[in-house]
């Protein structure tokens, strides 16, 4: 979230949870098949971050009027330099809390993506594939809650 919006900020939701994002959240999961099974796209959070030190997907508070999925690829495009004709974007995953969501957009690369050829800004310190099924790193807690239903979804 480098730029400002008025829909930042932190909000609760009907379960009690504190989420930030007034309009809700969006991120983008970009999958491929790996040798063990999915693999996803997933930075390396830097510490001062929420959650930091933990690997999530790009993605953010969305903007006034903005679609999840235009949402979520914004946030790609300012934290990891993805652009829109690199992925195939598949379906749209929404965790409601009941007055607060967040979209999970499930993509897949169009070529070949070379994380080390990515651009990333200063919210993440490393970006790599990780394997969903084995991930031998410590998830986003947000990602890792949703992992048995995105995983039924990128088969
Ligand atoms: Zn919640």
């Amino acid at each position: 979230m480098p730029h400002t919006s008025p829909t930042d900020g932190w909000t609760t939701c009907d379960l009690g949870h504190r989420h930030w994002g007034l309009v809700g959240a969006a991120g983008l999961l970009v999958h491929r098949p790996g040798p063990a099974g999915p693999e996803a796209l997933l930075q390396h959070r830097v510490e001062w971050s929420h959650h930091g030190g933990t690997w999530g997907t790009p993605g953010g508070a969305l903007h006034e009027g903005e679609s999840a999925t235009e949402g979520a690829l914004r946030e790609a495009g300012e934290e990891l330099g993805l652009l829109p004709g690199q992925l195939t974007l598949g379906e749209l995953s929404v965790d409601d809390h009941g007055g607060w969501s967040y979209s999970t957009v499930l993509a897949t690369p169009v070529d070949e993506l070379d994380p080390a050829r990515l651009v990333l800004d200063r919210e993440s310190t490393e970006v790599a594939w990780v394997s969903l099924a084995d991930p031998g790193v410590e998830l986003h807690p947000g990602l890792a809650a949703a992992l048995p239903t995105l995983l039924g979804l990128v088969g």
